[in-house]
């Protein structure tokens, strides 16, 4: 009979996934020790979340798996919860653990179900109408595949580093800007796969030098994979704002990406509607492209705000593309004060 190593048993633990997703406990790292002792084994487990079937569902799927070993005597798991780290019962519940981040008040994560639908330019009008309304805002770009921040604010510039190794982020439009674009060459993302995506965006997320920030807004990668789960996993989020245009199409992968965060105990702070209606400049006409009432019908549902609708403006395309966001380029254009107005909503309903 072969005998029980630790290899053998990571292995086992490898086939065991985390509820709701289809990656593994290992590659997610939660496995911190596991010990031999001839057949008995005992592995140390840790995790971040407020909900207690999570740690449950996983200790007996783990038990299980382990007493499939051949020659297995006495499997135990154990698992540390962490408690959530910067609870937000404004937002109405604590959000999983994860570590907070020294001296940023409030982390709020911008997501969407699905790409194109404008979540980076919401992020980043977004994080500027909060630093327009007198606070301070970082933006970090979280999207290894897509990163796009860097040429909203017009700047591929390397970021340098402090004698501690730690990155200082990029000033611009009076924001601190970090993208993960600004450190990976073009082909790197290609090579980055599974757990070294995880590995990478953990030890990204923790070595940026913020300093002192009441907002830091994160842009997270579409839809509702890995990465996503990484990141909540990794920083105690105030929570999430889910960026839909009003089709159903988009509406459902919203609402995917809703229960998803959900389900992980990041308080959803709100859906923002982009892409709401179109203002004709030349007869001031509104029309519903893709039709209307669809964000406020699905914020309904989710029983969360909806936080604001943004119009398709071609002055905002254009200031992206540009490399200034339009609330920084034109803070009297009407999708500009929209924003304003989003940021203020968004700053009560956090207890700011
Ligand atoms: P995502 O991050 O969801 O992939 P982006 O923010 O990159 O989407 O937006 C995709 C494209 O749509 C960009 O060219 C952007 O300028 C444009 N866009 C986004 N929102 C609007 C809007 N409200 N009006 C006009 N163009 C927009």
């Amino acid at each position: 009979m072969s005998a029980i190593t630790e290899a053998l048993v990571r292995e086992k633990l490898s086939t065991v996934k985390y509820p709701g997703f289809s990656r593994d406990i290992v590659s997610f790292g939660l496995v911190k020790e596991v010990w031999v002792s001839g057949d008995d084994v005992l592995v140390q487990l840790s995790l971040a979340t407020n909900d207690p079937r999570v740690p449950q569902a996983i200790k007996e799927g783990s038990e299980a798996a382990l007493a499939q070993l051949p020659g297995i005597g006495k499997a135990t798991v154990r698992i540390d919860i962490q408690a959530s780290a910067q609870a937000a019962p404004a937002a109405g519940g604590a959000p999983m653990a994860a570590s907070a981040i020294p001296g940023v008040k409030h982390v709020i994560a911008v997501a969407s179900g699905k790409g194109g639908v404008g979540k980076s330019t919401v992020a980043a009008n977004l994080a500027v109408a909060l630093q327009k309304n007198g606070a301070s805002v970082g933006l970090c770009d979280c999207d290894l595949y897509g990163p796009s921040i860097g040429l909203m604010f017009g700047t591929s510039e390397r970021p340098m580093a402090t004698e501690e190794n730690r990155i200082i982020p990029i000033e611009r439009a009076e924001l601190k800007l970090m993208s993960m674009g600004f450190l990976l060459d073009d082909a790197a993302p290609a090579i980055l796969r599974g757990p070294m995506v995880t590995k990478y965006t953990q030890q990204f997320l923790r070595q940026v030098d913020w300093g002192e920030l009441d907002y830091l807004v994160l842009d997270l990668p579409p839809g509702t994979g890995d990465i996503q789960l990484t990141i909540v996993q990794t920083v105690a989020l105030t929570g999430v704002v889910i960026v839909t245009t009003p089709q159903e199409v988009a509406l459902i992968d919203a609402r995917k990406a809703s229960t998803m965060f959900t389900k992980v105990n990041v308080p959803v702070l709100g859906l923002i509607e982009n892409m709401s209606y179109f203002l004709c400049p030349s007869d001031g006409q509104r029309y519903d492209i893709f039709g209307s009432g669809g964000g406020e019908r699905e914020a309904a549902r989710l029983k969360v705000p909806l936080l604001g609708q943004v119009p398709i403006d071609i002055a905002t395309r254009e200031a992206g593309d540009r490399g200034l966001p339009v609330t920084a380029a034109d803070p009297a254009n009407p999708v500009a004060l929209g924003f304003l107005q989003i940021a203020r909503t968004l700053a009560a309903n956090v207890g700011a």
